[in-house]
């Protein structure tokens, strides 16, 4: 169900900003006004200088700013100072080379917007502005949103797991659900990932978010698969072989990406197991309203199918819809939410004001469909209930 690890396939931009002259010249500046010990910084600007005198450039993009870079000389040292190591959480997150890094970005930008100058990237990111010592605030909070909704799952999930498995006619469906305790288990685990790495951009965190992505992307795949492939139905051993076989792949993908990271083989990956759930979804959602239309039974008066039922369009009223005839869709409906989210972040634009951006925009989106999919997931394991029994008693 989750796409967010689509925001992958955004083209990675060729980064202008880190390699303007006034940025350098700003890092330089700072980093010896806060005498931040950072002798390879330092030398590596002092290298690529040299190279490029030798090699007889700087380009255009160094010569137009070259020629308005007066202004730019006068640093004003409190700027730097200010908010820096004034918490002892910044101490933890932001390294004094970091913090001149962020300012001289941020003191770059602000210059260019300044001189009618496009916004550009540093190091392939927009130059976010930190608020409330989050580097990207928006997104970190679109995160843990997405974290809170997941959490609200937990409950009603694990409630149907033990009512299921307590049953002595039907501990199969508790299998069922369990995959979606999985996945929600995986997905507060992702989406805490996330937030800490909008909160403060690493490698480090950055990996982790990756990580928890592909998790993600794996569980989804488990829970449809296990759903629409009827592994619930599989003998104990190759059930076993199924959850072994998709423990192995995140353990192989992680450990490859961890050894030697490719972006490129990363986004294969996801794009694989992500399109191919989506696909399950379409046809299981499909599956489902066929059952119920050339049924001779009216599952939906149900006593057993209506509180779940109700459950569901009690939500649905809030956005003004009121048809359970539209119940057997939502996972297509829900999918073209995230669609919808996802066309925000193909169009990689500057960041609004700073701090929002297509990928901020895209972890909104993700935040609204587990409200109504768990609930939904719960309604189809209990109609299945109803259609197992109405077979058997044929
Ligand atoms: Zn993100």
């Amino acid at each position: 169900m989750n796409l967010w690890w689509l925001w992958l396939i955004a083209p990675a931009v060729a980064s202008i900003g880190d390699n303007l002259e006034d940025f350098k010249d700003c890092v330089h500046a700072c980093n010896s006004m806060m005498m931040c010990d950072t002798d390879d910084v330092l030398k590596t600007i002092h290298d690529t200088r040299i190279q490029q005198i030798m090699e007889g450039r700087p380009g255009d993009q160094v010569a137009v700013a070259k020629s308005k870079r007066k202004d730019l000389y006068f640093y004003d040292r409190r700027f730097f100072q200010e908010s820096y190591r004034q918490h002892p959480m910044f101490d933890l997150w932001w390294s004094c080379a970091a913090d001149c890094n962020y300012k001289c970005q941020q003191i770059v930008t602000h210059w260019r917007h300044e001189h009618g100058e496009p916004m550009v990237k540093f190091y392939g990111k927009w130059p976010f502005t930190r608020w409330l010592g989050m580097q990207e605030f928006f997104s970190a909070i679109f995160s843990f949103a997405n974290f809170y909704v997941n959490w609200l799952a937990v409950k009603p999930v694990l409630r149907q797991v033990h009512k299921n498995s307590k049953s002595h006619i039907a501990p199969e469906y508790a299998r069922i659900l369990r995959q979606f305790l999985y996945l929600i288990l995986g997905s507060m685990a992702g989406w805490l990932l996330s937030t800490v790495f909008h909160i403060r951009d690493v490698p480090a965190t950055e990996t982790l978010d990756y990580f928890g992505a592909f998790a993600i992307v794996l569980l989804n795949f488990n829970a449809i698969g296990y759903r629409l492939l009827k592994v619930w139905r599989w003998s104990g051993m190759a059930r076993a072989g199924w959850h072994s076989a998709l423990l192995l792949v995140y353990v192989f993908h992680c450990t490859k990406l961890y050894l030697h990271w490719d972006y490129g083989y990363n986004t294969r990956v996801n794009l694989v197991f992500g399109l191919a759930a989506l696909a399950m979804w379409v046809i299981h959602s499909l599956l489902v309203k066929r059952a119920l239309a050339t049924s001779t039974v009216d599952y939906s008066s149900s006593a057993q199918l209506m509180p779940f039922e109700t459950a569901l369009l009690n939500k649905l009223k809030v956005v003004g819809i009121n048809n359970s005839k539209i119940i057997p869709y939502l996972p297509i409906l829900l999918n073209i939410i995230m669609l919808l989210g996802l066309s925000f972040e193909l169009r990689d634009r500057p960041p609004w004001f700073q701090m929002i951006d297509a990928h901020a925009m895209w972890h909104l989106f993700t935040i609204w469909p587990p409200l109504l999919w768990y609930d939904w997931n719960i309604w189809d394991v209990e109609l299945l209930k109803l259609r197992q029994e109405a077979t058997k008693a044929k």
